[in-house]
């Protein structure tokens, strides 16, 4: 393993540099071998999306879904996105993944809806990296065409690391995405360069807040401060509030009870294949108690 070498070898000194140095190696070598799978991985119909349901936390309703990429590939099983993802973002091959996912997702949306579903809202991760190199904008514009989705149907999920960039050119990905009438949300907000001056500038929609913050709540008088101090944050700007990770009812009790309006988490759902997000939402449209939430713009 390579981080165990590299571990032994600095605990050495330097006179093992050719151990690190072989150490190394394996690791570039590991690196290169996902990355090189990682390019056929499209091709090759190896990669999919599951649904996470988001729920209104007042009403118990659910309110929309994000969408998270899976890639299975036969030789090296499931590899999770957070091994997968950076890779892609330095490879480049994070811009036709990204476009897969954002067409995707929408298609499956009207997908369901056609199959006589309720219209669900989807939010879809967007890499920073897809904001310095590729026009966002027109991308979204043309899914959003292809697709037929309500554009206030789609809420793209930034990052901070976004907001620390070009910021011209971010201001103005920004202008166009907010005039073709998608939804935008920070994610994770709380783990980057927050800077609450951006925040307000951008006048974003959505803000999630990361899991780390949620995880030993309501225990921790810190995370409990935060979280609340957050929500706070949220409402005077006049956000949507999403908490990510909700993972026991105490959280979830601590949260609806602190006004966070939103939530996911393990203890709400799982993030669930396409077909078991149907069945979820053919559930929640049968059941007059916990009806989705349809909510298509008067287009
Ligand atoms: P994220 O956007 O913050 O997504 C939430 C992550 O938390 C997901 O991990 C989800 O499965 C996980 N999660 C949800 N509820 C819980 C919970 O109660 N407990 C715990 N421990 N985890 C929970 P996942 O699917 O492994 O994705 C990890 C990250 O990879 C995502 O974090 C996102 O940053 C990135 N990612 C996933 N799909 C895409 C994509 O299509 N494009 C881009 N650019 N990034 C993606
Ligand atoms: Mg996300
Ligand atoms: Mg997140
Ligand atoms: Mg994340």
């Amino acid at each position: 393993n390579a981080d165990a070498a590299m571990y032994h070898a600095k605990a050495c000194g330097r006179n093992n540099f050719q151990f690190f140095a072989a150490a190394m190696n394996t690791r570039v070598r590991e690196h290169l071998e996902l990355e090189n799978r990682l390019r056929q991985a499209l091709a090759r119909h190896e990669l999919s999306l599951h649904y996470q349901p988001q729920y209104d936390l007042q009403s118990g309703r659910l309110s929309g879904c994000e969408a998270l990429m899976r890639w299975h590939n036969p030789e090296l099983g499931q590899v999770a996105p957070d091994k997968f993802i950076p890779i892609a973002e330095d490879s480049g091959l994070i811009l036709p993944l990204g476009e897969w996912a954002l067409n995707e997702a929408c298609r499956q949306v009207m997908a369901w809806q056609a199959q006589g579903l309720p219209l669900l809202s989807v939010a879809v991760n967007v890499s920073a990296v897809q904001f310095r190199h590729a026009d966002l904008a027109a991308m979204v514009e043309r899914v959003l065409r292809s697709s037929g989705l309500p554009p206030a149907l789609l809420e793209l999920e930034l990052t901070e690391s976004v907001l620390a960039e070009n910021l011209e050119q971010v201001n103005a990905t920004l202008q166009r995405l907010k005039q073709l009438g998608v939804r935008l949300a920070m994610d994770d907000f709380g783990t980057g360069y927050s800077s609450l001056a951006y925040l307000k500038h951008f006048k974003l929609d959505t803000l999630k807040i990361d899991r780390s913050f949620v995880s030993d709540l309501p225990g921790s008088s810190d995370n409990a401060a935060l979280a609340i101090t957050i929500i706070g944050m949220a409402r005077s700007l006049g956000m949507t509030c999403i908490a990510e990770g909700i993972e026991t009812m105490a959280q979830h009790d601590f949260l609806r009870g602190h006004g966070c309006t939103h939530g996911q988490g393990y203890r709400l759902s799982k993030p669930l294949a396409s077909a078991a997000m149907a069945e979820l939402l053919a559930t929640s449209s049968r059941h007059a108690a916990t009806p989705a939430v349809v909510t298509a713009p008067a287009a």
